[in-house]
């Protein structure tokens, strides 16, 4: 009997929900490959997926230690968005790079889900980004004041015409950028990893444990190791259990729950479009198959287990939530409800290149991370193949964080901010 390393207790709402896969077939003996990359997350796909139409004649190994779409990049909202989000922090022309990475993310993805006819819900419907409180219009101004600086579409809803999309006059105004797409974030991960040239070999459940660097670097996994030419990171905030970048990335963690199917009486209730998503300092939506997301709040911990005194808690706080925007729900359960890690760094800057002999890595898209990391790992497999290319410029342009401060420093200021910012927002979740 194998070990269970993909504990369902813990599994997405968009995971649990699809069927269950074929078993995992993991790394063992001793492996000589060209690449591996570790972390099948939408960067390691995209990176491997790359690696394999550039190189045909080259073993590639993608490890994973789950299964594909059990990690962030299956717990998430599912938003692809595609203009700068969460970048007021940025310049002009930061700002101008993230939009072309990002549209070229939603495009890659476009491409491959309609080439490979990968079931996930897909749906063009766009994104809102909204504000309950009229105290709070200032930033979506500012989000507007982005977008049209440059020179992105949107529009400006408020009043009966947004009521109309989400089906609530809870929210005082949105912007809406049409291009966003929403989808199940797991189901698109498993397409993608079932999807993947036929030269790259995918292992599943196998834990990297060290990466030495060098030529070859060593690759040591639970059951196995491999010597490789070169490896690609793309691990998320995991990488500082490698030992690398402990000084330039952090752990968050974000929970979500999703609801039961709303029934027909629920559905005749709820006016709006089919499905819809909104962004604000709660994440919600309708989704095609009729199901709510709720995801609000962020924590200072890089674990995804939740306790099951944690779990009520915050499935409590995500259905007051939900019955605070829809009173017509009074009756709906929250089905799942789990956490998912991004990788923050101290100034929004993401990491990309090599770090050392024989490694690279894509990381730290800072919450916002399926469109970014979806063009990031495929320009990194690009870049450490020699490749030079404006995208590659941009992604350049936005990496290099600076130095963290150490514990408890780097602690007691990020848990500063998320009280400050709990304490501002207390009227919108
Ligand atoms: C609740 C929540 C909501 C979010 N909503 C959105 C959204 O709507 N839109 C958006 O764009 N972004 C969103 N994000 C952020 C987005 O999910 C991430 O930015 C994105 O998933 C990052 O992808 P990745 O491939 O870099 O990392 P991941 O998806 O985390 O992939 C890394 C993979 O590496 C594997 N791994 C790690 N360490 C090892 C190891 N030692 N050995 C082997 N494998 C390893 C992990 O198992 C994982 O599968 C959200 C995040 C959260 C938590």
């Amino acid at each position: 009997m194998q070990r269970q390393l993909t504990d369902m207790r813990q599994a997405s709402g968009w995971y649990a929900i699809l069927p269950e896969p074929a078993p995992a077939n993991r790394l063992t003996g001793h492996q000589v490959a060209d690449w591996v990359v570790v972390g099948a997350g939408v960067t390691g796909l995209a990176a491997a997926r790359r690696l394999g139409e550039l190189q045909p004649q080259a073993r590639i190994i993608l490890v994973d230690e789950f299964r594909i779409g059990y990690g962030t990049s299956g717990r998430n909202a599912g938003f692809i968005i595609d203009t700068p989000h969460l970048t007021e922090h940025f310049g002009l022309e930061a700002n101008r790079r993230i939009s072309r990475l990002v549209r070229a993310g939603l495009g890659e993805l476009e491409r491959l889900v309609h080439t490979h006819q990968i079931e996930c819900e897909w749906s063009p419907r766009g994104h809102l980004s909204a504000v309950v409180g009229s105290n709070r219009l200032h930033k979506l101004k500012a989000t507007a004041g982005i977008l049209d600086a440059i020179d992105d579409e949107y529009d400006w809803l408020e009043g009966d015409a947004l009521a109309e999309v989400v089906g609530t006059h809870h929210y005082c105004a949105a912007v809406l950028t049409p291009r966003t797409v929403l989808m199940n974030p797991a189901a698109l991960a498993r397409g993608l990893g079932q999807t993947m040239p036929g030269n790259v070999e995918v292992y599943e459940e196998t834990p990297v444990l060290r990466v030495e660097p060098g030529s070859p670097a060593q690759i040591e996994c639970a059951e196995g190791t491999i010597s490789a030419g070169n490896v690609l990171l793309t691990t998320n905030a995991f990488v500082t259990r490698l030992d690398f970048l402990k000084r330039n990335v952090f752990a968050m963690t974000a929970c979500a729950s999703l609801s039961r199917p709303l029934t027909e009486d629920e559905q005749a209730a709820m006016s709006g479009a089919p499905d819809w998503g909104i962004t604000g300092v709660a994440t919600v939506r309708r989704t095609l198959s009729n199901r709510m997301l709720f995801r609000h709040g962020g924590h200072y911990t890089g674990d995804f287990a939740l306790s099951e005194a944690m779990r009520a808690e915050l499935q409590a706080t995500h259905m007051k939530g939900l019955r605070k925007r829809f009173p017509m729900l009074d009756k709906l359960d929250l089905e799942h409800t789990w956490a998912g890690v991004f990788c923050m760094t101290r100034d929004w800057e993401s990491v990309f290149g090599r770090l050392d002999r024989g490694v690279y890595a894509s990381l730290g898209y800072c919450g916002v991370g399926i469109a970014r990391g979806s063009i990031s790992g495929k320009l990194l497999a690009e870049f450490a193949l020699g490749g030079e290319s404006g995208l590659i410029a941009d992604v350049q342009a936005l990496s290099g964080p600076r130095h963290l401060p150490p514990e408890p420093v780097l602690g007691l200021g990020v848990r500063a901010r998320l009280a400050w910012y709990k304490w501002q927002t207390r009227a919108e979740g």
